[in-house]
């Protein structure tokens, strides 16, 4: 399932010819749902590790388009995981104070601490693809940041950051149908903008730089992961996989405990 979604250093991800409907085998919604139960009770154990042991921390990025989905992820995945130990990140267009600094400033301080998973829900790569799109740098500043992001991923996973890189593919058509439940469900309404409209209208070309970004940021240490998300039951169980398959690779180990505690009687 890793595989299919994997994009390899310098290859092309070729995102438009990649079905946002792909179930990745996992065939069903009931059976994707059992799937990702065992996937969320695995992250529970190896956090509970990964928090023992402090020494490595996780960092999923999750980007994608307008209703792609990253919100849903989030809930899904880290529903029942012990938020002692997670840390949730939500990048917006940058403050003033934020613009004050360079790009990676405000990215650097909610990086997740040793012992902790990060979630980013969008992240540095808008400062690549948004300030593209929306010319809010000339092309140079933000064609040389690619290579600054390498460099600077490959420092924090020398350090001990685990990087794990998601975009959430999900189609046209899909999104309509997001965009139209949020205009139309009142409990939703407060998600619509209407530069959403503006994003939409562009949306291959918005697909077209996630695709040279992706190209040029997928690394060995810090891969990025295309995955379908026209259906959340597909999404959410890919999601959680990748993460395990992070985790395992930590493989964190509880501390040591003192010696001769066990059998020990407390009276
Ligand atoms: P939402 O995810 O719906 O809350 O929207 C957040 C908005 O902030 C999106 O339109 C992003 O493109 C935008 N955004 C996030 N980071 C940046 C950035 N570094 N530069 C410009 N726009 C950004
Ligand atoms: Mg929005």
């Amino acid at each position: 399932m890793i595989q299919r979604m994997r994009i390899g250093p310098g290859e092309k991800p070729r995102i438009a010819a990649r079905d946002p409907r792909d179930d990745l085998g996992l065939r069903d919604k009931a059976r994707a749902h059992a799937r990702l139960e065992e996937l969320k009770a695995r992250i529970e154990v190896l956090q509970q590790r990964l928090y023992a042991e402090a020494r490595h921390s996780v960092l999923l990025v999750l980007q994608g388009l307008d209703a792609s989905g990253k919100d849903g992820v989030v809930r899904s995945v880290f529903a029942g995981v012990n938020p002692q130990g997670c840390r949730v990140a939500s990048f917006k267009a940058p403050t003033s104070t934020e613009l004050a600094h360079d790009y990676l400033w405000r990215v650097h301080a909610v990086l997740p601490a040793r012992g902790e998973i990060g979630i980013f829900n969008r992240s540095h790569y808008e400062d690549v693809v948004a300030v593209r799109m929306l010319e809010l740098a000339p092309e140079r500043v933000w064609r040389r940041r690619p290579g600054h992001i390498v460099a600077w991923e490959r420092m924090l996973a020398d350090e001990g950051t685990s990087i794990v890189k998601v975009f959430l593919n999900v189609s046209k058509d899909e999104q309509r149908r997001r965009l139209q439940e949020r205009v139309d469900d009142p409990e939703k309404r407060w998600k619509f903008r209407r530069d959403d409209l503006a994003v939409r209208a562009r949306f291959d070309e918005y697909l077209a730089a996630y695709e040279d970004v992706i190209e040029q940021t997928s690394s060995e240490h810090a891969p990025w992961h295309v995955v379908p998300a026209d259906r959340n039951w597909v999404k959410a169980t890919a999601v959680a996989g990748l993460l395990v398959d992070a985790l395992e690779r930590v493989d964190p180990k509880l501390p040591e405990p003192e010696s001769g505690i066990e059998g020990l009687r407390i009276e």
